[in-house]
């Protein structure tokens, strides 16, 4: 009785007040920034707490395991669909697009990691129940689940103790979004396994937050460099589908996105933004050479910690309302690419070298402005000022132009004594075929002239640059030896790997050096081991 009369005051205030239904969530399902009033990020087992929270009143998720990290996580991956499924055949049988969302792939970098069960949540019992309807989400919360845990203060100093822990960038010295070539962390190698691969989604979105620019906008982002890629998946991203979600977070939060970039303060004002790199060893660039798109989010690290939140939160959910709307559209671009480069790359030729150039458009850019200023000393300084300005006119150099191209190969043919090779390409789900019999081809060896080496050391490697020429020749390979074939949909990121003068090619990640440094210096040069068949 008591129970009855309960409700049905309830509905009636709520009939006369107008109020719309709030839900109220079960405690179990607030997040640890929620709960400690952004004091707090999670740790692993407080997202796993969220995780199984969620999880318990509905029949939507599945999980499945990223990986067993090194320090003993089970990292979890979490598919949300309706009608429910279980496994990635049921996903392609559904034909709905599989959008995957990582977080904290950088440790200390927490914002999407909450935003991301914020969003979870939503989605299964809030007002975002409707992002179900046409697609297939998949949710890494805590990429770096080491990293994440390995907290302490000041880990992010652009951050102003915002919250005072957060854990730190790499995983086991290891930054995970620059081994997207050479694949030596257990976490790429259970993403391309376990997502890529498994589930094959049609837009993978990468969350971090900024390292110190002092621009006006709550969250900036870059689409997939294509460098050389199809140029369709990415040029989709950056002139259609970004756009539209910048001025519909604008419409709806009156947030402020923009491009990522960075500018020097000293040349006060700016006229470029620049942005961060081509190579695809980042994982939203790796994934334009799969003809898959992807988002990298960037909030702005001087924002306290629950803008930040906030601001992650809303480019995900905007993302996600986007891709309901646009999801097959998506599907169909990415697929079409996919036969292109299956059926058009062999004999033309792209780029292994790129610089960085301005987009067509210069951008109005917001950012704090800086007050220059003479130091007793005679030099000048500048402090910034607490003021947002904007800055017409700044040229956008979020593109990038090859400055070398190679002609892309019928197949690249190699020894058997290169299984190591044939492995890592199998790691990237290329197809590896051996010779069934000796066979002749004709077609170009890359005699190596010099084998330089990288100014600056990354993930412990002095990367190696190669130099040198091509010799037109006839070769006989023997029955056993390996044959990658490029009429494949992964062509674009075979070439990339392979081909000697690559800027981020396995050999520039020091895969051939044990081989080629002895001989090289024995001889002064040296026959590049991998053959690329002409004809
Ligand atoms: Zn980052």
């Amino acid at each position: 009785m008591f129970g009855r009369s309960t409700i049905a005051i309830c509905s009636l205030f709520g009939a006369i007040s107008g109020v719309a239904q709030v839900q109220v969530f079960d405690e179990a399902m607030m997040t640890t920034a929620e709960l400690s009033n952004y004091e707090r990020t999670s740790t692993f087992d407080e997202v796993i707490s969220v995780i199984d929270a969620l999880d318990q009143k509905t029949t939507l998720m599945h999980r499945e395991t990223l990986l067993l990290t090194r320090e003993g996580r089970q990292v979890p991956i979490v598919v949300l669909a309706d009608p429910p499924l279980s496994s990635p055949q049921q996903a392609a049988v559904s034909g709905k697009p599989v959008i995957y969302i990582q977080g904290n792939i950088h440790g200390g970098e927490v914002e999407g990691k909450e935003a991301s069960l914020i969003a979870m949540r939503d989605i299964l019992y809030g007002d975002k129940q409707h992002l179900l309807e046409n697609q297939i989400l998949i949710f890494v919360p805590v990429y770096n689940a080491d990293g994440n845990d390995a907290m302490a203060e000041n880990t992010r100093p652009n951050q102003e103790l915002s919250p005072v822990m957060t854990g730190i960038r790499t995983a086991h010295g290891y930054d995970l979004n620059r081994d997207g070539m050479i694949v030596e962390a257990d976490e790429t190698r259970a993403l391309y396994e376990n997502v890529i691969q498994r589930w094959d989604p049609d837009l993978l979105v990468d969350l971090h937050t900024t390292n110190g620019t002092w621009h006006g906008y709550s969250l900036t982002y870059a689409h997939s460099y294509h460098t050389a890629g199809d140029s369709m998946t990415s040029d989709y991203t950056s002139e259609i589908m970004l756009p539209a979600i910048q001025q519909s977070v604008k419409d709806k939060f009156d947030l402020d996105f923009g491009w990522y970039g960075g500018y020097d303060y000293r040349d006060w004002p700016p006229a470029e933004l620049r942005t961060f790199h081509h190579a695809p060893r980042y994982l939203t660039n790796n994934m334009a050479l799969r003809n898959r798109m992807a988002i990298l989010s960037e909030t702005f690290s001087h924002d306290r910690f629950y803008k930040r939140v906030h601001a992650a939160n809303a480019f995900v959910e905007e993302i996600l309302e986007y891709t309901r709307v646009h999801g097959q559209e998506i599907r169909r671009i990415n697929r079409e690419a996919d036969s292109r480069v299956a059926e058009n790359t062999i004999g033309t030729e792209k780029g292994v070298k790129f610089e960085m150039v301005p987009r067509d458009e210069p951008l109005d850019l917001l950012t704090y402005s800086y007050i220059p200023y003479q130091k007793a000393d005679g030099t000048q300084d500048f402090v910034r000022s607490s003021e947002l300005v904007t800055i017409e006119g700044v040229a956008n150099y979020n593109a990038f132009a090859a400055t070398q191209t190679a002609t892309v190969p019928s197949a690249y043919v190699f020894s058997a004594a290169f299984s190591g090779l044939a492995n890592k390409l199998q790691e990237h789900g290329i197809w590896v075929e051996t010779l069934e019999a000796d066979s002749s081809f004709n077609g170009q060896t890359f005699v190596i002239d010099a084998i330089g080496e990288q100014s600056f050391v990354q993930n412990g490697h002095r990367n190696s640059l190669l130099s040198g020429s091509y010799r037109n020749e006839t070769r006989v390979f023997s029955r056993g030896d390996f044959i990658v074939s490029m009429n494949h949909r992964l062509a674009n990121l075979i070439f990339y790997l392979l081909e000697p003068e690559s800027d981020d090619s396995l050999a520039y990640w020091n895969l051939f050096d044990e081989y080629l440094k002895p001989g090289f210096a024995a001889d002064g040069q040296i026959d590049y081991p991998v053959f690329k068949v002409l004809d």
